[in-house]
This record gives structure tokens, sequence and C-alpha cells, in this order.
């Protein structure tokens, strides 16, 4: 559904950040990116939204060049502060991008209400995000993605400033929301145990610079998952060796 194909990217100073980067989502799966901080995964989704061009190979959507944003590729960005928009409420935050691509007025509120009730926040729909909590700010993104009913949505460390305790809650969330959509999911992080707890497969990313995808680590553990659960010490212990420096082999 979505492919690297040798992907780099290089800004104009500097070695190049992403080198040959390669490999595949496949549809509906649950896919993290995995990677120490700096190496590079912001800009692979930016990449993948359209935000950026790659300076070497090409990355595919449905078998076509991605060359710009599009509807079909939602994204959810780290920092809700600075994604939502603070003068519109919950409701209108979710409605904005339908109403951009013209949908009615009447048909608005349909799908607002469906993608405000899935991530638990109709009641909180006439706040301002500066009134909810960060866990919220962050269901409300995803409520915001997915309303434009993405076939793919790219997560950039979405729960990476929340505390323990909510961040498991999201984790629970996301995968209920996951199953709920069929939404394809591209989901970046530099924690090993978020990694585990929700892909399917972990792509392992080297340390930049020209860092690129060391190893596809499947993870086949049943859901839901927990440090606790037989299994999950041996996948993260996997993972960590991968991810823990380069000499682990950078290939
Ligand atoms: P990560 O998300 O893995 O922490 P980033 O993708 O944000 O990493 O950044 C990877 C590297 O690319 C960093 O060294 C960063 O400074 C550099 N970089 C990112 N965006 C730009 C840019 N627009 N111009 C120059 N360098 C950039
Ligand atoms: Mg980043």
């Amino acid at each position: 559904m979505l492919e690297f194909l040798e992907v780099g990217k290089a800004f104009d100073v500097g070695p190049a950040v992403l080198r040959d980067v390669t490999f595949a989502v496949r549809p509906g799966e649950f896919c993290c990116l995995l990677g120490p901080s700096g190496c590079g995964k912001s800009t692979l989704l930016y990449l993948t939204a359209g935000f950026e061009a790659p300076t070497a190979g090409e990355i595919r959507f449905d078998g076509a060049p991605v060359r710009a944003p599009g509807r079909d590729r939602g994204i959810v960005f780290q920092d809700s502060a600075a994604a939502l928009f603070p003068w519109l409420t919950a409701e209108e935050n979710v409605a904005f991008g339908l109403r951009l691509q013209g949908v009615a007025a009447a048909q608005r509120r349909v799908v607002v209400d469906r993608f405000l009730h899935l991530v638990g926040l109709d009641a909180h729909r006439h706040k301002f995000p500066r009134q909810l909590s960060g866990g919220m700010q962050q269901r409300l993104q995803i409520a915001r993605a997915l309303a434009l009913e993405p076939r793919l949505l790219l997560m950039d460390e979405p729960f990476g400033a929340l505390d323990a305790h909510t961040r498991s809650r999201m984790h629970a969330e996301l995968l209920r929301i996951w199953d709920a959509t069929a939404t394809t999911i591209l989901f970046v992080t530099h924690d090993i145990a978020e990694a585990v707890t929700l892909a399917d497969r972990i792509a392992v990313m080297s340390p930049g610079p020209e860092a690129t995808i060391r190893r596809i680590v499947p993870v086949a553990l049943p859901r839901p998952r927990d440090p606790a659960v037989e299994g999950f010490a041996q996948a993260y212990r996997e993972v960590r060796e991968l991810f823990a420096d380069g000499a682990a082999g950078g290939h």
C-alpha cells in the first residue's frame, strides 16, 4: 500500500539525513517506525505526508508516487498545542478540514458527531483546545485526522508528552479506533516498549546521519499487550539489541 523505494533526503547543509530507506507498509497494518531521537523519523513521515520531496528514490502510495499532501493521508503531530487551532472549539477543529473539502453543513455535523464519539470527546465538543487535557488534545487531533477518512494515518510520537498512565490508556484507545476504522497506521516513536505494545511490525531505524531501516521486526503477540504478558520481554530485548547502537550491525 505504501512503498519506500531507496528513499533519501538531504537538506542544503550537512550529510544526508536519510539514505536508502526501503520498506513497505501493508494495507490495514499497524506499523511502527522506531529510531533514536534525531535520526530522521519526522522527516520520513513528512515525506510520506507530501510536505517535502525526497532527494533520492521514491515513495509510492497505492502505486502512485507521492507528490503533494492529500486527504488520503492524515497526520497527527506530537505537539497538539501547535497542531490544533486554538481559536476553534473541539467540534470546529474536527469540522475544519471537512469545510475546506466543501462538505455541506448537515453532513459535516454527522461526521463530526461520529468521530468525536469515536474518540470519546462528545461531552467536550464546545471546549477550546487549551481547556482539554493533553490526552484529550491528542484524541482531538486523531478525530480531526480521521474525519477526512484517510486510508493512511501518520502519527508522529503522538503520545510522547503524556504521563505513563495516560499514555497506556491512549494505546488502548488507539487500538480500539484502529480496529473500528480499519485505517492503516504508520506510527513514529523512539520508545521500544510503545512500539512492542502497538505494532504488527516494527521498522527499526539506524541512528543518523544517513539513517536507514535496519530491520523489520514482526510482533506476533496477541493484543492487548502489556509488559507483564508472556513474550513481551523477549520481543523487547530483540528490538533493543537492534536499536541500542551502531554496533549491532548497520545493515
Ligand atoms: P527525529 O524525528 O527522528 O527526531 P528529525 O526528522 O526531526 O528526527 O530530524 C533528523 C535530522 O534532520 C536532524 O539532524 C535535523 O536537524 C535534520 N533536519 C530536519 N529538518 C530539517 C530541515 N528542514 N533543514 C535542515 N535539517 C533538518
Ligand atoms: Mg521527530
